[in-house]
């Protein structure tokens, strides 16, 4: 299976220069190629091909207008044209309905705004990792990298992207065999929530660590700032700096706690199921900016990748399973609840079950996976209980203490 390993890169300034270049014109190829197949479409013309945009791209090289471009890799400049492709595939693949997942729109044109540039090098371009740790970049130079853990083999290729707050990444695609963990006894089910990260079917609720939390209301508070700076001044600019940074710890921060909690739910349980996340669908309503900021989908890639490479079962649950309306003990429905009831008695058993506990169940049954329900079980009076630090993080234990 492929996975992707990020280390961060440091350039010098004068190969800051020769990246900033490089994305210019992996950007300038890609507009043009779109601009060219979009014309066509207007015209009535014919569908541009691939081959035809390749050729056109070794024309253009030629002229005087666009010599520039052969400054950079030829590598990075098929790579953008090869980025438009893909779009266009999956453009097409999901008009025709035989794409899995979100509907994907139609290509749209990169800007120099945009907050993340990307070029790739494929092993073509003859990128390496030197002896002395830094990586060779072809027309760019040897940029040192961080290596903040090892490359497990030879790379197929690199992407080195910046991001909104300056930073870059080598995105190394590395091949890599499944090393399965021994066998473990528990399966779980897991209820992505808004009250709490998530709710495992053993009665655990995980929140998002303190430092997380406190992150992300700091960049709450940039982002005020920023919105009531007048457009156009220095100041401005400055605070959307800040923004671009806080929101660059955040990001992080929220991976570091998606990776720890995912490594860990894989490493101790055979099997685990969530919920297909409808955030399309919840993504248009008003809770859809909590939703972005929870990262669920992320934190599935993560559990979904890690199941495979250690050898773990992993489910994932249509949304229409009713899971927050069927009691898990007995399993009769009994209808629609809205959001604020977090816990119910089932008209039929008599159980008292809390909302997301019950759902949790619920995802890991209609998985297939045996699950005890006991503790989908609340008291009444447990109803309100303070809710604690998970556990996923060493400076939460701290915290909760
Ligand atoms: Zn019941």
């Amino acid at each position: 299976m492929q996975l992707r390993y990020n280390y961060r890169l440091y350039p010098a300034p004068r190969q800051q220069i020769a990246l900033a270049k490089a994305f210019g014109c992996a950007r300038v190829v890609f507009n043009d190629a779109l601009a060219a197949r979009e014309a066509a479409y207007h015209a009535g013309r014919p569908y541009l091909t691939d081959a035809q945009l390749s050729a056109q791209l070794t024309v253009v090289k030629a002229t005087p207008e666009r010599a520039w471009l052969t400054e950079v890799s030829a590598v990075v400049l098929q790579q953008a044209l090869a980025d438009l492709n893909t779009a266009y595939r999956n453009f097409f693949a999901s008009l025709h309905g035989t794409r899995k997942g979100p509907k994907m729109g139609k290509p749209h044109f990169r800007s120099r705004k945009d907050h993340r540039q990307a070029i790739r090098f494929t092993a073509n371009a003859q990128f390496k990792v030197l002896p002395n740790g830094k990586l060779r970049l072809p027309k760019i130079g040897d940029v040192p990298v961080r290596w903040s853990r090892p490359l497990p083999s030879t790379p197929s290729s690199v992407t080195v992207i910046k991001d909104s707050a300056g930073r870059c990444f080598a995105s190394f695609v590395v091949e890599t065999e499944p090393s399965p963990l021994p066998e473990a006894e528990p399966v779980i089910g897991i209820d992505l929530g808004l009250n709490d990260f998530a709710v495992l079917s053993d009665g655990r609720k995980i929140t998002a660590p303190q430092f997380l939390r406190r992150a992300e209301k700091r960049l709450k508070r940039r982002q005020r700032e920023l919105s009531r700076k007048r457009k156009g001044t220095r100041n401005r600019d400055k605070a959307r700096v800040k923004v671009a940074r806080a929101h660059a710890r955040v990001a992080d921060a929220r991976r570091d706690f998606h990776h720890q909690l995912s490594t860990a739910l894989i490493r101790d349980n055979q099997a685990v199921a969530v919920e297909d996340l409808a955030v399309q669908a919840l993504g248009r309503t008003r809770l859809a900016k909590s939703i972005h900021d929870a990262g669920w989908a992320g934190f599935v890639a993560m559990l979904e990748y890690k199941a495979r490479l250690y050898g773990r079962e992993f489910h994932r649950i249509g949304r229409f399973t009713p899971t927050s309306q069927t009691c898990s003990l007995c399993g009769v429905k009994d209808g629609p609840k809205p959001l604020h009831i977090r816990t119910w008695q089932c008209r039929a058993c008599g159980a008292w079950l809390d909302r997301d506990i019950n759902a949790a169940v619920n995802v890991a049954k209609a998985a297939g996976l045996a699950v005890t329900a006991c503790r989908a079980q609340v008291r009444p009076g447990l109803v309100l209980a303070q809710r604690g630090e998970a556990g996923t993080h060493p400076k939460s234990h701290r915290d909760a203490a």
